[in-house]
């Protein structure tokens, strides 16, 4: 089987791979990071660390010495789900974008605000690709479907799938 070319394939297909070897939500997205690309890929990610560097959420940045990419996340973020959805985005990056950039640095600002042209694209990708992976669509639709959109129901997904309100809100 080819790989995805898209950020919802990408997401779609690891989400299912997830499922299917028994795991529930949430899902554990460094666990999938890790496994996953070192059996498909000579380069894979080899590391997934906290780097308490404030204001940045995250960072993907390849290693030469090794020939693997690290994935860094600030652990100080006080929303919750933030550092699964973080982690997802910069899976997301080294999925669709790695042969394009060595090093990937990503805030707020980056990721929801889109600021310059040049990054908008590969930062909606990176987002729209963790939203596929961390919140299957059929499954978002049967824990709302009968239910009042409320507070309480995007908190009850955010707990489920240990992510953030706002990519809930944002993403669908
Ligand atoms: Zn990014």
């Amino acid at each position: 089987m080819s790989d995805p070319t898209t950020p919802i394939a990408w997401g779609i297909q690891l989400a299912k791979l997830w499922l299917v070897s028994g795991q529930g939500f949430p899902v554990r997205v460094k666990e999938i990071a890790l496994e996953v690309t070192r059996q498909k890929f000579a380069d894979p990610v080899g590391c997934i660390l906290p780097h308490g560097i404030t204001g940045i959420d995250g960072m993907l940045s390849k290693r030469r010495r090794n020939n693997d990419w690290c994935i860094s996340y600030d652990e100080n973020v006080s929303v919750p789900g933030r550092i699964n959805f973080t982690i997802a985005h910069e899976l997301g990056h080294y999925l669709l974008h790695r042969k394009q950039r060595d090093a990937f640095e990503c805030g707020q600002a980056q990721m929801m605000d889109y600021d310059s042209n040049d990054s908008r694209h590969i930062e909606s990708e990176a987002n729209i690709f963790a939203s596929y992976l961390l919140m299957p669509r059929n499954d978002f639709e049967t824990q709302i479907v009968g239910h009042n959109l409320s507070f309480e129901l995007l908190g009850h997904c955010a707990n489920r799938y240990q992510t953030s309100l706002m990519l809930i809100c944002i993403e669908n």
